[in-house]
């Protein structure tokens, strides 16, 4: 029996120690046992407008109208947006809107479907 952790990123079992680090050989992941043992903690959560948690490849709908720095384009509210990715940034939510191809998104303008 292992005493390593699952992966973090694909729950792979096939955790191996390298130095300081676990190395998952499945989806190459690297982490340190530190950053694991507080990662309930330490795990960024993200919600959505109305507080429901969202993880990758939810669909969400925006919830109000989203103006388009440069193209002038709008994306309107209720929009349906499928297979996002929470990324650490700003506009946590990278996605692909029909029509109008590669977004990054704000978790707050949109709603879990
Ligand atoms: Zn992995």
């Amino acid at each position: 029996m292992s005493a390593l952790p699952a992966c973090p990123k694909c729950q792979s079992e096939y955790t191996y120690e390298d130095g300081a680090l676990y190395v998952c050989p499945e989806c190459a992941h690297e982490w340190s046992p530190q950053a694991a043992a507080s990662s309930d903690e330490a795990a960024k959560v993200y919600r959505d407008s109305a507080g429901n948690v969202l993880q990758d490849g939810d669909t969400v709908t925006v919830i109000k109208d989203l103006k388009l720095k440069g193209s002038g384009g709008v994306i309107k509210m209720g929009t349906k947006v499928k297979g996002i990715r929470l990324v650490d940034s700003d506009h946590d939510i990278d996605c692909k809107i029909d029509g109008f191809g590669p977004m990054s998104l704000k978790s707050e303008f949109v709603k879990k479907v």
